[in-house]
């Protein structure tokens, strides 16, 4: 045996995991089901490090040095028990399997269990960052137990991106815990994407503004509060020009946003939950409308004549100029109250399944590599750090004052928004969920009044505790139900 740790699955996550790994002095042992990308490592990257590579998995493992850590890295769902099938009768006692595919946390958590039985330590890791991110440095979330966070940890923590000498990688909790941040953090990005796609829309159609003039607006922003991965990569994107059609390549890609499932994961979860993660499922929502093509052809065409652009005359001079600025503080709000709750979400599940996770250092972790690194999640984790019980994000003191100097930016957006009839989905539920948290009285009391109508579902009073039932169709006398 004569590599500290291997790699199965060696596609473009595993290919790149592998490389950064060796290139921290790791060796490593390397196979893939078809020998030809295992070969094709070697042959272009083999003089980054150590790399053991073999034909077959009974070689493979050999080559580990025990107790053996294996990462698969391989397609998520089938393959992925696949994979692990063929690995347990190979492993001993004490070894570590780690899956850094992108599986959901309930398959982690079935796999962790069953491996436990065979006396082998099963950990889930979320990887954020991409093909770049898994080679230069990703945000890395392992779940699973201490001990094997103690083997892997060093390594783990050597190929993370760093953000002021922290390694963005901790050990989340146990089981399913790595895949579940993971699945939680993508579905922020979902909100994230959702809410700068919003505000473009809105620049585009309430300034008139060009794609490059907006490119300029975005690099603008990221010099200040809402810095940001994904903000400066809209910078990027909106500059782009078609170099077939001279275009703005953002007007010739087909307006249809697919998604691979974690949104739809989140959102499930978050229902499942009862946390109401209202930016994200919007987000995740607003995908799906966008590829009902042939329904989205038919409304525009029935509407055509009914509803002639409503006010739609683009702001021009000081009044654009206060509308930019708008939709960066509206924009702003929207995502602290986004974050806010995927971070209560983060806590529910931690609180269902026993995992004790510390929501400061997940923002410490996603500061670097993942996709929704930006500046804010020091914030985020200020918070924390000074408050581990916040209720809500929303009410730590830094993003009570930012969503209160934002708030007059983003009801003036919120209602420009509807009149110019340009869709700001993300941007108007978080304003509404905002309001539905902070307000005094809530229709929900008629709601409950409905319920116990037609269904005799009773009801809580204001003034005195108990469960209590109205007589509707009778003598309307209320009834005690305890
Ligand atoms: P893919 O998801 O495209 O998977 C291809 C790899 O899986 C190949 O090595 C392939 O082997 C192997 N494979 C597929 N089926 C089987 C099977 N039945 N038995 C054995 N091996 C099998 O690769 P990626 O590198 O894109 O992603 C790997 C994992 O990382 C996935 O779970 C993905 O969701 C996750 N991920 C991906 C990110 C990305 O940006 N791409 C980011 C973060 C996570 P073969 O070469 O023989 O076909």
């Amino acid at each position: 045996a004569t590599a500290r740790i291997g790699v199965t699955g060696l596609a473009v996550m595993g290919r790149n995991l592998a490389r950064n790994l060796a290139r921290h002095g790791w060796s490593v042992a390397l196979h893939n089901r078809t020998y030809e990308r295992t070969r094709s490592l070697v042959d272009e990257h083999g003089d980054e490090g150590t790399f053991v590579p073999s034909e077959s998995m009974a070689d493979f493992v050999a080559s580990i040095e025990r107790p053996r850590s294996v990462i698969v890295m391989v397609k998520a769902g089938e393959p992925t028990d696949a994979v692990i099938d063929e690995l347990v009768p190979l492993l001993d006692e004490g070894d570590v399997i780690v899956d850094c595919g992108n599986a959901h946390f309930l398959d982690t958590r079935r796999r962790e269990a069953a491996l436990r039985e065979h006396g082998l330590h099963f950990v889930g890791s979320g990887v954020s960052g991409g093909e770049e991110g898994a080679l230069h440095g990703p945000s890395i979330m392992p779940g699973g137990s201490d001990h094997a966070y103690e083997t892997l940890g060093p390594m783990f923590e050597s190929i993370a991106a760093e953000v002021d000498g922290t390694p963005c990688c901790t050990h989340v909790g146990a089981d399913g815990a790595g895949h579940f941040v993971k699945m939680v953090h993508n579905g922020i990005e979902y909100a994230d994407m959702q809410l700068i796609a919003e505000a473009y829309d809105l620049l585009r159609h309430g300034t008139g503004a060009d794609p490059a003039r907006i490119a300029e607006i975005f690099s603008d922003w990221n010099g200040g509060e809402l810095e940001s991965y994904l903000i400066e990569i809209t910078a990027d994107v909106l500059g782009h020009t078609d170099a077939e059609t001279g275009r703005p390549f953002v007007d010739v890609v087909l307006d249809q946003a697919e998604q691979k499932g974690t949104g739809r994961w989140t959102v499930q979860n978050a229902l499942e939950l009862g946390v109401p993660v209202t930016a994200i499922a919007e987000a995740t929502f607003a995908r799906s409308l966008s590829g009902h093509a042939d329904q989205r052809e038919a409304v525009r065409a029935a509407y055509a004549q009914v509803d002639p652009a409503v006010d739609s005359a683009p702001l021009a001079g000081e009044e654009a100029d206060r509308f930019v600025e708008d939709v960066r503080r509206a924009l702003y709000a929207s995502k602290v109250l986004a974050y806010a709750q995927g971070f209560d979400q983060i806590r529910a599940g931690s609180d269902e399944y026993g995992w004790g996770i510390d929501l400061g250092s997940m923002a410490t972790i996603w500061r670097g590599g993942c996709i929704i690194r930006a500046r804010f999640l020091d914030r985020i984790r200020e918070a924390y750090d000074s408050d581990p019980d916040l209720t809500s994000l929303l009410v730590a003191p830094f993003f009570r004052d930012a969503v209160a100097d934002g708030l007059p930016s983003w009801r003036r957006v919120v209602a420009t928004a509807a009149r110019l009839g340009v869709p700001a989905p993300a941007f108007s539920t978080s304003l509404a969920s905002f309001d539905a948290l902070r307000a005094e009285r809530l229709p929900a009391a008629l709601i409950q009044g409905l319920r116990d109508d037609f269904g005799a579902h009773t009801y809580r009073r204001v003034d005195k505790p108990g469960t209590f039932h109205t007589l509707w169709a009778g003598d309307r006398s209320e009834e005690s139900r305890d």
